[in-house]
């Protein structure tokens, strides 16, 4: 059994490595263990214990779903890493707005007198 901060460590690396978004499912579904890997740990999911299944509507580059299989706690991690990862983003754009009214590219470095 892997500790918390394992998996939270797995579900940055997965979202790290785009094999997990960090947008809120489309659709969330609960059952038994589908037998497919789990897409955090990499683990089987066995069909003895209870599964997270996640949909993303894809509309490129063809219209479909993305479904992804998670243990509930690995489930837990990845929310947990996609907010995080979503509220940094948003601080950090926010800042920049703030900051600097132009792109990072276009605003020059200012001298001090
Ligand atoms: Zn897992």
């Amino acid at each position: 059994m892997k500790d918390e901060c394992t998996l939270r460590e797995k579900a940055r690396e997965a979202i790290g490595n785009g094999k997990l978004p960090t947008r809120k499912p489309d659709r969330i579904l609960g059952g038994l263990g589908s037998e497919e890997i789990c897409a955090v740990c990499g683990e089987l999911l066995m069909p003895t214990r209870m599964e997270f299944e996640i949909e993303f509507n894809r509309h490129r580059p063809t219209p479909g779903l993305d479904t992804y299989h998670l243990h509930p706690p690995c489930f837990a991690a990845w929310e947990f890493e996609s907010h995080n990862l979503l509220a940094r983003r948003a601080i950090s754009s926010s800042d920049q707005r703030d900051q600097h009214p132009l792109p990072p590219m276009a605003s020059a470095p200012s001298e001090p007198d």
